[in-house]
């Protein structure tokens, strides 16, 4: 499988652009009110740039766009996404299959993990990408079909950003809040999960 980078940008940009107020309003309740923000004025640069990254390989595409989501997003968002999308796109092969696909998740989201110096259970957006990743390494493991398997990996996004509902965040401005970050959804969990549907769906027309 080796899909075309220009939908996939796309349909990333449109699904931050849609979102962007929603996600905006989930961090005035538990952070700064800027996740919407600094997400649209990253995938704006993206938007920018789907030209010539639509011209590259997949992995390199993936590691100019961590760079561009790092200079533009800001805040702590932008360096965790560019760490995910750099570190991915440094251990995809050309022509990956399933499992050299789910190695490469593996290794982006190590790359937040190392930044964020963060886990599952800190309510932040591992706790939608670190399940996500088990999931993919599972289903390439036991052979799952790719239908199959980006259904899985769509509700388990939606899975890992419910459970951050009842979380006290531990890591990044929510954590200030102690006990009274809890009953609220994680804003960079939020958006990782839009991501994830919005990357699975489109794959999905891809297969
Ligand atoms: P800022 O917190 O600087 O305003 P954003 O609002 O853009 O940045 O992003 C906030 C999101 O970043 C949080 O909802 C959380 O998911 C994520 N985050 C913050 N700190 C960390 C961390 N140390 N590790 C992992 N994710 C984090
Ligand atoms: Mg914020």
């Amino acid at each position: 499988m080796n899909p075309d980078p220009t939908p996939l940008i796309d349909i990333a940009v449109a699904t931050i652009k849609e979102n962007a107020d929603e996600l905006t309003a989930l961090d005035q309740a538990i952070g700064d009110g800027d996740h919407g923000i600094n997400m649209r004025r990253g995938f704006s640069a993206l938007e920018a740039s789907r030209a010539e990254l639509g011209d590259m390989p997949l992995g390199a595409a993936l590691q100019k766009a961590g760079m561009t989501l790092v200079m533009t997003i800001g805040g702590a968002s932008g360096p965790l996404y560019g760490s995910l999308l750099m570190g991915l796109g440094k251990a995809l092969p050309a022509d990956p299959d399933a499992a050299a696909i789910a190695r490469a998740v593996e290794q982006g989201v190590a790359a937040v993990k190392r930044r964020g110096k963060a886990d599952v259970g800190a309510k932040t957006l591992l706790d939608v990408l670190i399940p996500m990743a088990e999931a993919l390494r599972a289903g390439a493991d036991q052979g799952v079909d790719s239908s199959t398997l980006l259904a899985q990996l769509a509700l388990t996004a939606e899975q890992g950003l419910e459970a951050t509902r009842p979380m006290q965040a531990t890591k990044g401005r929510a954590s200030f809040l102690g006990e009274r970050s809890i009953g609220h959804l994680d804003p960079g969990a939020a958006s990782s999960c839009l991501l994830i549907k919005a990357i699975c769906a489109q794959l999905e027309t891809q297969t």
